[in-house]
C-alpha cells in the first residue's frame, strides 16, 4: 500500500515529514515492512504552503485498513489543527495513482476535487480534515514517479526540546560538507559562511543532509556533532531535481509556474533599492523581467555582468511579471562595446557631440564626423551556467554539481 500524508504543520510547529517518520516506526511495530519513505516537494508557489510545500508517501506491506487507521490516528495526534491553514489529508492506495496528477502538483495548481476524483476512481481510502486541502499533496505524493531522485537524512529533535535553540556544532557541518561535496550539497554555504541545513523555525527538524545516495548522506551525517536526535529517517526525494521547471517562451508564461526560458538580454542589468538586480530578456516582441533578489547574495554580481545581446536561458518561478532567478546559462556571450566621441583627424583633439543624432564636432577646428569610436570591452563572464548560492536555493532547484538543464532550442 502507498500511504500519502500532507498539510499537518503550521508556522508554530510540527512537520509532515516528522509525522511520516513516526508513522514508519508504528507500521514496523505492527510488523508491516516499510519499503520506501518518500518526501516530495510540490509547486513552490502555492500560497497555502507553510514552508517548503512537502508531502510524504510511505510504501508499506500490510493490511491497508490497518495502515489507514494508523495514519489517521497519527494525524489526529500530531497535526497542528489550531492553525487555520492546516488542513490535513491522508490517502491509502493499493496501487500507484496517475502520475500526471503528481506532475501537475509539482509544476502547476490542482483543485481538491481533482484529487478526490482520482481517489474515488482508484477505490483508494482517504480522509481530509477541515477544508481537506491536504488531499492534494497526499494524492500527489502517492502518484509521484521520480525518474531522478535524491536522498535526505532528516534528524528530528526530542519533543522536550522543540522551540529551543538547536545545538549543532557549526564547524562539524563545514567539515561534513568538505568531506562529501559534491555527493552531498547545501549543508553549508562556504562563500557566505552560513549553515543551510539547520532550520530556524520551531519545528521538530534538527538538521537535514541532502545527497546522491543513502550511503553519501549517512557518511556526511556521521561527521556531525549535535544534541542527540530522537529520530532519524532517510527520505527518497525529488529535491534538487528541477522537477518544477517547464520549458517556457517569452510572452507565454503563466503566473505561479516555474520555467526555463531562452532570450536575449535587453539592456544592462539595473540594481534597485534594497540591492535586487533586474534585467529583461527579449524574444521577438515579447520581454520578461528577471530578478535576482538580495538573498541571492554574490549571485547578483554575476547577473550584473550580463550585457545587452547576451543569449541566455533563465530558470525560475514566474511571479508578478518576473522570473525570480534560480540559475541562468550564458549560451553565447555578446560583444560588449563602449562608444566615445572620435578624435579629430585634422587637429588631434577629441570631438564632442553635435547634438542627438547629429554626429560629432571638433570645437577647435570645426571639423565634423558622423560615427563614434567603438571600443570593445573585456567580458568577465564566460559561457556556462551560474546559480544562486546554497543559502538561497529552493528545495526543488537542481544544484549545478548535479548537472544542468537542457538548453531550450534557439528562439
Ligand atoms: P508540511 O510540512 O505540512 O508539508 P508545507 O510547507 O509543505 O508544510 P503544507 O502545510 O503541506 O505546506 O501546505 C501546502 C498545502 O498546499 C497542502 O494542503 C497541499 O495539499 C496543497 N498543495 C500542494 N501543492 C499544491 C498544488 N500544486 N496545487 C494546489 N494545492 C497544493
Amino acid at each position: 500500500m502507498l500511504i500519502g500524508i500532507d498539510d499537518t504543520d503550521s508556522p508554530a510547529g510540527m512537520c509532515t515529514t516528522y509525522l511520516g517518520a513516526v508513522l514508519v516506526r508504528r507500521l514496523i511495530r505492527e510488523h508491516m515492512r516499510v519499503r520506501e519513505a518518500r518526501l516530495v516537494r510540490l509547486n513552490p508557489n502555492v500560497t497555502f504552503k507553510t514552508r517548503g510545500n512537502a508531502a510524504v508517501c510511505l510504501d508499506a506491506e500490510g493490511d491497508p485498513e490497518k495502515g489507514f487507521g494508523l495514519a489517521c490516528e497519527i494525524v489526529e495526534e500530531l497535526a497542528d489543527f489550531s492553525c487555520e491553514k492546516t488542513n490535513p489529508g491522508v490517502v491509502v492506495a493499493e496501487q500507484r495513482l496517475d502520475p500526471a496528477f503528481y506532475q501537475k502538483a509539482v509544476t502547476d495548481f490542482c483543485e481538491i476535487e481533482e484529487a478526490v476524483a482520482i481517489l474515488d476512481a482508484a477505490g483508494a481510502r482517504y480522509r481530509g480534515w477541515k477544508n481537506r486541502r491536504g488531499l492534494v499533496g497526499a494524492t500527489a505524493a502517492v502518484a509521484s514517479v521520480l525518474p531522478d531522485r535524491t536522498y535526505e537524512v532528516l534528524a528530528y529533535r526530542d519533543p522536550a526540546r522543540w522551540g529551543t535553540q538547536r545545538e549543532v556544532d557549526k564547524e562539524s557541518l563545514f567539515a561534513c560538507e568538505e568531506a562529501t561535496f559534491p555527493h552531498t550539497w547545501d549543508t553549508v554555504d562556504f562563500a557566505n559562511r552560513v549553515v543551510v541545513c539547520v532550520p530556524h523555525t520551531p519545528d521538530p527538524v534538527l538538521f537535514g543532509i541532502r545527497g546522491e545516495s543513502p550511503a553519501w548522506v549517512m557518511t556526511a551525517r556521521s561527521v556531525i556533532d549535535s544534541e542527540k536526535p530522537a529520530l532519524e529517517q532517510i527520505w527518497v526525494t525529488n529535491q534538487g531535481t528541477d522537477s518544477h521547471l517547464l520549458i517556457g517562451k517569452c510572452g507565454e508564461l503563466r503566473e505561479g509556474l516555474s520555467y526555463c526560458v531562452r532570450g536575449m538580454v535587453d539592456g544592462r542589468p539595473v540594481t534597485g533599492e534594497g540591492g535586487h538586480v533586474m534585467f529583461a530578456i527579449r524574444d521577438g516582441e515579447a520581454t520578461i523581467r528577471c530578478m535576482a533578489y538580495e538573498p541571492t547574495k554574490n549571485f547578483r554580481e554575476i547577473v550584473r555582468a550580463l550585457v545587452p545581446g547576451d543569449d541566455v536561458v533563465v530558470a525560475g518561478s514566474y511571479k508578478k511579471g518576473s522570473i525570480n532567478l534560480e540559475k541562468f546559462c550564458l549560451v553565447a556571450p555578446a560583444r560588449d562595446t563602449e562608444q566615445k566621441a572620435p578624435v579629430c583627424t585634422a587637429c588631434g583633439k577629441r570631438m564632442t557631440s553635435d547634438g542627438r543624432g547629429k554626429g560629432y564636432k571638433c570645437r577647435k577646428c570645426g571639423a565634423h564626423a558622423k560615427d563614434p569610436e567603438v571600443h570593445e570591452l573585456p567580458r568577465t563572464l564566460t559561457a556556462g551556467w551560474y546559480e544562486v548560492p546554497p543559502t538561497a536555493r529552493r528545495h526543488l532547484a537542481k544544484p549545478l554539481c548535479r548537472g544542468s538543464p537542457e538548453i531550450p532550442a534557439d528562439r
